[in-house]
């Protein structure tokens, strides 16, 4: 297959900070180093033409919580329902998202060039242009700036430019969505006060609102409140695939109308008719949730979100090595050199500049 002409993938999501810090995860790799374990590391992300992405830090439910997605889980007639996490002490999140911040930042050290925390639009470009890796620290859940809402400035200046009000559990801003199938994404109360502040603070700093893993009623609240596109980072559409995590119809059109962006999560339960959470699941699957999105919200509002390190992946793409692949399936089902690099990562570079200015 051809590789060398398709354009670098700039993604809206990955866990890979957490993978690399924990070891259960990701037993101890290094990113530098090619690895059988996790999705991305440097030498698989430049054999697959990856130029990038959100790098999210997310503290998962701890076992004094009482709650894992396995025990939660509960195998209904015609899918699941996973109990809905319990909140987590905002002072673990913020000690947590610190250590992720700071291993991200030593990658940037560490990689002598090739990879850059980028805070401006014009920096991304640059990294996209010339090779060098870029990231954009994202905090997945905004418990993680702690129990002081007004942390967020200083996490701005430290970098910060993306934030997802939830991971699927409630905090002191808004409710996440429990993974549910099948199911809508109405699944209980909205944004707080203190959520409605922090949205405003965010418009106001330049930080992007995430909108994937938050309820239906707060995804209508962020946009009565936000003055910038509606983003949901990692989500697919709800049409195909009747998960929770999934964007209704009349959810996209806000997202349109907003000239907002989705990016389309490669996470198989997510992207399934039956929401299994099975490998075997082909690139034409994928394809389906980019063909429907790009219908509903036109082709400038569509990208990828991979969900890499954080979820199950198709066999196909496998890990980040896999993205020509299905770069080069979009490419024959004909989508054009340029529609291929607007979904690639021109239309993260579109919504980004709308969002964080300049
Ligand atoms: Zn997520």
């Amino acid at each position: 297959m051809e590789t060398l002409d398709l354009p670098l993938v700039f993604d809206g999501h990955n866990d890979t900070l957490l993978n690399l810090h924990l070891p259960n995860r990701g037993k101890g790799r290094s990113f530098f180093e090619r690895s059988k374990v996790g999705h991305i590391d440097l030498p698989r992300a430049h054999e697959g033409g990856f130029g990038g992405g959100f790098f999210a830090c997310f503290a998962p439910n701890r076992r004094q919580d009482g709650w894992s997605e396995e025990s939660a889980l509960a195998i209904t007639g015609s899918g699941y329902t996973v109990a809905g996490a319990p909140p987590v002490d905002p002072a673990y999140a913020r000690g947590l998202a610190n250590l992720l911040t700071k291993r991200l930042f030593r990658i940037e050290e560490e990689s002598a060039g090739q990879f850059d925390v980028v805070r401006t639009v014009s920096e991304l470009e640059s990294c996209l242009a010339s090779g060098v890796m870029a990231a954009i620290l994202h905090f997945e859940g905004a418990e993680n700036i702690g129990p002081d809402p007004g942390a967020l400035e200083e996490l701005y200046d430290a970098g910060l430019r993306s934030l997802g009000l939830v991971w699927s559990r409630p905090n002191a801003y808004a409710h996440g969505v429990p993974f549910r199938f099948p199911a809508t994404p109405d699944t209980g109360p909205g944004l707080t006060d203190a959520g409605r502040e922090l949205v405003r603070e965010c418009n106001r700093l330049g930080v992007l609102v995430d909108l994937s893993h938050l309820n239906e009623r707060g995804f209508w609240d962020v946009a009565e409140t936000s003055d910038a596109p509606l983003v949901a980072t990692h989500s697919n559409a709800h049409a195909l695939c009747l998960s929770t995590r999934n964007l209704t119809d009349l959810q996209l059109d806000a997202i349109r109308g907003s000239d907002g962006m989705v990016g389309v999560n490669f996470a198989v339960a997510f992207l399934r008719e039956d929401g299994h959470e099975e490998g075997d699941t082909p690139l034409e699957t994928v394809a389906r949730h980019v063909d429907y999105l790009v219908e509903r919200v036109g082709l400038e509002r569509v990208g990828f979100g991979s969900d890499f390190d954080g979820a199950k992946m198709p066999k196909e793409i496998g890990d980040v090595s896999g993205l020509p692949k299905l770069l080069g399936f979009l490419r024959e089902r004909g989508y054009g050199d340029a529609e291929l690099k607007r979904l690639a990562h021109g239309n993260w570079l579109r919504v980004l500049r709308r969002t964080w200015g300049g």
